[in-house]
């Protein structure tokens, strides 16, 4: 099955026309999206989205990157958007959540001990109410898995994993999933394309992070990625391994269904 695990359709570069980029998704045989919230003001917007969706979940969380701009009480607005959110099937994980090290102004001092706080504490919550979670670790595949290791959680998967191979195995050995998309479609992408060589199916979910990381193909200026693009993703990483694409398609989509079993009941339900 195939499944986008990660895709931001709430952004506003889909404005204009976020239905026929579904609609788009479907027809290129994507089966699911997983829409990831990034803080408090579009706990909704995500929620409400998924539903209009075919194949629409969401997750809820406090993104790194947005840490720095909510209120400190947001985490109990969060506990009490996920206990609320527990009866709706569409809800599948805890996310966007972790560490971003890259933006030089987050990544030291309070900053940094202030997104410390928001994983540990959003940790915390997914592992209180036995949740998978969506995992940003740019830069900080290190001391997110510090924190992973003090809060185990119920799988999930690490997005756009860009770390060392001893960092993979790391993140693997958690229970945790990595996540691939268009990086890996970049042949100077080397880091990426070995652990997607290298790395059992059994561990690789494919994701668009759309309207971010477009693949190589896509072309112009400003290039916008949408959750169709999965489809040339996963044909990209059959190509890569020598499997069909059959293969990469149904193997990565029991990972996602196991890293996140609400969304497999969802899919089972026919609810999709
Ligand atoms: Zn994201």
């Amino acid at each position: 099955m195939l499944i986008d695990t990660h895709c931001h359709l709430d952004a506003p570069e889909f404005a204009a026309d976020r239905a026929a980029v579904a609609d788009a998704a479907r027809e290129a045989g994507v089966a699911a999206i997983v829409i990831p919230a990034i803080a408090p003001m579009n706990f909704d917007t995500v929620r409400t989205l998924a539903t209009q969706v075919q194949g629409g979940a969401y997750a809820l969380g406090i993104h790194p990157l947005f840490v720095s701009e909510v209120q400190d009480d947001a985490i109990d607005v969060l506990r009490t958007a996920v206990r609320a959110a527990m009866d709706d099937p569409r809800f599948v994980a805890i996310g966007e959540i972790g560490l971003d090290l890259f933006v030089k102004a987050i990544a030291s001092g309070e900053a940094l001990a202030r997104q410390e706080r928001f994983l540990a504490a959003q940790l915390r919550i997914a592992a209180e109410f036995d949740l998978p979670v969506l995992l940003h670790v740019r830069r900080s595949q290190d001391l997110v898995y510090k924190h992973v290791r003090q809060v185990p959680v119920a799988g999930g998967i690490a997005h756009a994993f860009n770390g060392s191979e001893q960092q993979a195995d790391r993140f693997l050995a958690q229970g945790l999933a990595l996540g691939v998309g268009g990086a890996m479609t970049f042949t100077r992408a080397l880091q990426i394309r070995r652990h997607a060589e290298r790395v059992g199916l059994e561990h690789l979910v494919l994701e668009t992070d759309a309207p971010d990381i477009p693949p190589a193909w896509l072309d112009g200026a400003r290039p916008r990625n949408a959750p169709g693009e999965v489809a040339g993703i996963a044909q990209a990483l059959a190509e890569l391994r020598g499997d069909t694409v059959e293969t990469v398609v149904r193997a990565t989509g029991e990972t996602a269904c196991r890293q996140l079993p609400r969304l497999a009941s969802l899919l089972q339900q026919g609810q999709g």
